[in-house]
């Protein structure tokens, strides 16, 4: 449902040399083929392979020297009969030479001449124009994630500048008049408003920039206004104030302010109060965009509905591939209370044992534990209809992104 009403948001010219962890907006052809000539894959000599036929430890064959390529200097001459030329490794092949012969299978060289202890074949040592890339070859697809490799990649064609994703704009709104900021002495019944951060930090791991975070007082006009500035953004994350309890106001400031509700409440646990839906149209953002979630107050339903709902919108977002979420099974190696009703997301620690992968839970599963998200690699998705897991049952589980 989030994913049918997200759209990609465009491209922008990104210098590669700050695009590392950008989104690529454009099919990226090679102008260039690498490497851009034959060249040599070993420091020694390049010969013509005929001449070295004789040559042994025992019985060398001399050839005379008649130049050097050197890495970036390109030899002038070319190779005939009897003749080599030093090369260093990555220099240019010399016309007339089809192999290298290792400076170790040689005596050096001396007054003009090397002598040549081994035989070798032609195209020996020697790496060839093209073999890593092709002008024209198609090099790295829309949508790719740009990682070291890849910035490497694009480097190595000679682009300066790609067309990336423009990052999605997301407004992280927290609510609650408990919250402080790190850094001044607890109010008696304050709490630190740990949301804040774990979901800016999210933001920009999945791709996103926060355009701003706010505090929300536990007030319909604040959340109003709040919610208000917010829902200009790509991207609107609200944590706490979604339930109904009388001090939670989001649903109905969304409601005042015009948002369309797409879903709220999901059979999930944690995660039961998640609100999803869009901005009003009326403030000219075009479709895909004007995201709204209102999730959880409590920071592990936070931090697990953000993964479930709103990394995959971003990534959407961006132009990535989203796709199925990546899952698979374990074994769970300990009891597993649960009643049906609702699927609950285990967070748990992987450990590959002799029949493969097993699960344990990462300790206290309360929603208010922030701490049983530490060490945890996966969650466990324990369906609606179960009841208890046994110990040693097999269960589903989706990993972690780190
Ligand atoms: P709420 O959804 O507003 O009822 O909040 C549920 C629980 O989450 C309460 O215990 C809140 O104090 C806590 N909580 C709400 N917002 C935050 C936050 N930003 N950081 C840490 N805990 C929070
Ligand atoms: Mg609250």
């Amino acid at each position: 449902m989030v994913l049918e009403r997200t759209g990609s948001l465009g491209g922008e010219p990104v210098a590669v040399a700050d695009a590392a962890g950008r989104v690529l907006a454009e099919a990226v052809t090679s102008d260039d083929t690498v490497p851009g000539f034959d060249n040599s894959a070993m420091d020694g000599y390049a010969v013509r392979a005929a001449d070295t036929a004789a040559a042994s430890g025992e019985s060398p064959v001399a050839l005379t020297l008649i130049g050097e390529s050197q890495a970036g200097h390109p030899a002038d001459e070319a190779i005939g009969p009897g003749e080599a030329i030093a090369i260093s490794t990555g220099a240019m092949k010399p016309d007339g030479a089809d192999a290298v012969v290792r400076v170790e299978d040689t005596d050096g060289a001396r007054q003009g001449q090397v002598s040549i202890q081994v035989a070798v074949e032609p195209g020996r040592d020697l790496r060839h124009a093209g073999d890593d890339i092709v002008a024209g070859d198609l090099v790295l697809d829309r949508g790719a994630e740009l990682g070291p490799v890849e910035i490497g990649v694009l480097a190595s064609i000679g682009r300066a500048k790609v067309v990336c994703a423009r990052r999605p704009q997301v407004a992280v709104l927290t609510t609650g008049d408990e919250l402080q900021e790190p850094g001044s002495p607890l109010r008696p019944g304050g709490i630190r408003n740990s949301n804040a951060h774990s979901l800016s930090a999210l933001v920009a791991a999945a791709g996103g920039e926060v355009a701003f975070t706010e505090i929300v007082a536990d007030t319909p006009e604040a959340t109003e206004a709040a919610l208000a500035r917010a829902l200009t953004t790509d991207l609107t994350v609200i944590s706490g104030g979604v339930s109904v309890g009388p001090h939670d106001h989001v649903k109905p400031a969304l409601e005042t302010l015009g948002a369309e509700q797409v879903f709220w409440g999901v059979a999930l646990r944690p995660g039961k109060p998640t609100w999803f839906g869009l901005a009003p149209r009326r403030q000219g953002l075009r479709p895909g965009r004007g995201l709204v979630f209102g999730l959880p107050g409590n920071p592990v339903s936070a931090v697990v509905t953000f993964l479930l709902f709103v990394r995959p919108a971003i990534k959407a977002m961006l132009g990535s591939d989203v796709g199925a979420p990546q899952r698979t099974t374990a074994i769970l190696d300990e009891r597993y209370a649960k009643l049906p009703g609702r699927a609950h997301l285990v967070r748990c620690a992987l450990e590959l044992k002799e029949d493969g992968w097993h699960v344990l839970t990462t300790g206290a599963q309360s929603s208010h534990v922030l701490t049983s998200l530490l060490g945890a690699d996966a969650l466990a998705i324990i369906p609606t209809e179960c009841g208890d897991v046994a110990a040693g049952e097999r269960v589903e589980i989706e990993l972690l992104p780190r």
